[in-house]
């Protein structure tokens, strides 16, 4: 199996079977994003405990598979971490989607990486870079408690 095989597998597999598609009970911070362009939807929720370490992350949505793929990855990911180190990681994520070739987080281990880098393949579709940040963003404002709705095309 080469590395784009193993990618798409890695897609495929989340996007069928997305880990957290539920609702966290008392979540304490959530948010919606929507992307016209695909009609993915997603809501995410947070529950930062008091040391705003996140001990529970979970979405609910619909969308194509690289929407849920990346959402279901996303949270995988995020959990355990604290506020600052999900903020570097979506950064880091959002960086590598956008312009760079590679992660460079040392909160993330090689087996994350690869995860996350499944997704770089999106890069020469920028409808497709839509639906892979939707939940990243929409991660970044419900930590910012801004209870925004997210929408791509705005
Ligand atoms: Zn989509």
């Amino acid at each position: 199996m080469n590395l784009k095989e193993l990618y798409q597998e890695i897609i495929l597999d989340h996007g069928k079977n997305p880990r957290n598609l539920r609702k966290t009970d008392n979540y304490n911070k959530d948010a919606k994003g929507h992307n016209p362009l695909c009609g993915d939807n997603v809501h995410v929720f947070l529950k930062l405990d008091e040391n705003k370490k996140v001990d529970d992350i979970s979405f609910e949505g619909s969308g194509c598979a690289i929407s849920m793929a990346s959402a279901s990855i996303m949270t995988d990911l995020v959990r355990g971490k604290e506020e600052a180190e999900v903020k570097e990681i979506v950064t880091d994520f959002l960086d590598m989607i956008k312009e760079k070739d590679d992660l460079n987080s040392k909160l993330l281990n090689d087996d994350e990486k690869t995860k996350l880098m499944c997704l770089s393949g999106v890069k020469q579709y920028p409808m497709r870079v839509k639906c892979a940040t939707l939940s990243w963003h929409t991660l970044t404002s419900a930590i910012d408690n801004s209870q925004e709705v997210i929408n791509t095309e705005s």
